[in-house]
């Protein structure tokens, strides 16, 4: 499971590591879809200065960025290699803790796979297999599924769609496959 109890999702009282602000950091203004400005993932929000200000609509951003904390601010078992700026991710526990949304920024797309934090994300998904949380890779709209025993290429996602996880048994014990149900679709999940 993601390290540390407090998550920006769905949280009353979010808890802020000591010690940790955003500063010169802005990253998820870039990588994080914003829903009130139909601004795509992996995109600077127009109304971002980065590292000269940060958001130039403080007082009137909307609430979904009011509400929004990156992981590494609230999670202590997140350190200081995992900044945003310094590892170029931006993780988010999402859907109600069963996802960890690893948000990776476009000019560096491979940035998840590097150490320390491939095997860390590794060992999210080795551990939330028993507790059904995914651990999901987005680069703008393209979506990559950490097994425990693979990594998956989905897809790509648009608003409105859902991804789809389900364990199954494969040859060689537990396996998991991964799809994109498009907006409107609507099959049992
Ligand atoms: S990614 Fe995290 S540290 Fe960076 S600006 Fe956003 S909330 Fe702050
Ligand atoms: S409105 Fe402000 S806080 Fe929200 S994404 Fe844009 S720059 Fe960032």
């Amino acid at each position: 499971m993601l390290p540390g109890d407090a998550m920006a999702d769905g949280e009353d009282a979010i808890s802020i590591v000591p010690g940790r602000r955003c500063g010169e950091c802005s990253l998820c203004c870039k990588l994080i879809r914003v829903d009130a400005f139909a601004k795509p993932p992996g995109t600077w929000c127009a109304h971002c200065a980065p590292g000269n200000g940060g958001c130039r609509i403080y007082d009137a951003r909307p609430a979904e960025c009011r509400d929004f904390y990156c992981a590494w601010m609230v999670s202590p078992g997140l350190g200081e290699e995992w900044r945003p700026m310094r590892c170029k991710l931006v993780l988010r526990l999402e859907s109600d803790g069963k996802l960890i949304a690893v948000h990776v920024d476009p000019s560096d797309p491979t940035a998840w796979r590097r150490e320390p934090y491939f095997r860390t994300l590794k060992q999210f998904a080795i551990e939330g297999a028993d507790i059904n949380q995914q651990v999901i890779v987005y680069i703008r709209n393209r979506v990559i599924a950490i097994f425990p025993n693979k990594e998956v290429e989905v897809g790509t996602m648009n608003p409105g769609d859902h991804l789809v996880v389900r364990e199954v048994r494969g040859p060689n014990g537990r396996d998991w496959i991964a799809f994109i149900e498009a907006a409107g679709q609507g099959a049992a999940r």
